[in-house]
């Protein structure tokens, strides 16, 4: 049976759907308490809501290299995402993460002490791989999406080394709609990551966005060569879909 093509907005986290200042930008404990403070962008929950009924299925793909670094763990990702799912009333229908790190160096050039070492390799995950992408891909395939896990956040159970242990929800099996599909995300990884996967690339202004965008250009290895720009995901959605 042929499956059906489902167009998708594939979605950085932080600086793009969500503020960048909380759990992730910062040093400060207890994590759980700086965790509930995640929130979404102004706009952002009308603008998804608005991309769902265009037919538009909503995945997160995210790079949480805080994991590998040591300054939080992986199931601080998951109430994280939780969270950010209720202050979107849910609209979110899969959280893909990369807890990997290439270096596991730190701003300061430094690798802390809790680092984790088993974490710190060259993954086919993290963007601007696409792993995460493919992953999402083959699960919906199968007619699943990584979701947040309620085990890892009540009993702190964790699965660094096998995700497919991770909870998946089920969804109506389908092919992803690459032509149709966008990767959304205020740093290049996230626009090129998009466009070696295939799907239109967008990078918006918001978040480390501008910075990004004209300081950081120059120091890229490789760049996209086609994308747009847009000040945020609202004005994106609102003139594009
Ligand atoms: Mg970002
Ligand atoms: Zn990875």
């Amino acid at each position: 049976m042929e499956l059906v093509k489902q167009k998708i907005l594939f979605l950085d986290r932080d600086g793009t759907i969500c503020y960048d200042d909380g759990a992730f930008g910062s040093e400060k404990f207890p994590y759980r308490e700086v965790i509930e403070k995640t929130r979404p962008i102004e706009g952002v929950k009308e603008s998804l809501r608005y991309a769902k009924e265009k037919g538009y299925m909503l995945v997160v793909i995210s790079n949480q290299a805080g994991i590998a670094k040591g300054r939080f763990d992986e199931c601080d990702t998951h109430y994280s995402n939780k969270i950010l799912q209720e202050k979107l009333d849910g609209l979110i229908d899969g959280f893909y993460y990369c807890p990997h790190h290439t270096s596991g160096k730190n701003n300061n050039g430094k690798i802390s002490a809790n680092a984790k070492m088993n974490l710190i390799f060259h993954c086919d995950c993290r963007k601007p791989e696409i792993g995460m992408f493919v992953q999402c891909e083959n699960d919906l395939k199968n007619g699943t999406l990584q979701y947040i896990d309620e085990r890892m956040i009540n009993e702190k159970t964790a699965y660094e080394e096998d995700r497919s242990k991770i909870y998946r929800k089920s969804v109506v099996p389908a092919m992803v709609d690459k032509d149709n599909s966008y990767m959304i995300g205020d740093k290049w990884l996230d626009v090129l990551s998009g466009e070696r996967y295939g799907v239109n690339p967008i990078f918006v202004m918001s978040g480390e966005g501008e910075v990004e965008y004209k300081e950081k250009r120059d120091k890229q290895k490789v760049l996209p060569t086609k994308y747009e720009v847009f000040n945020d995901i609202n004005q994106f959605i609102r003139e594009r879909l």
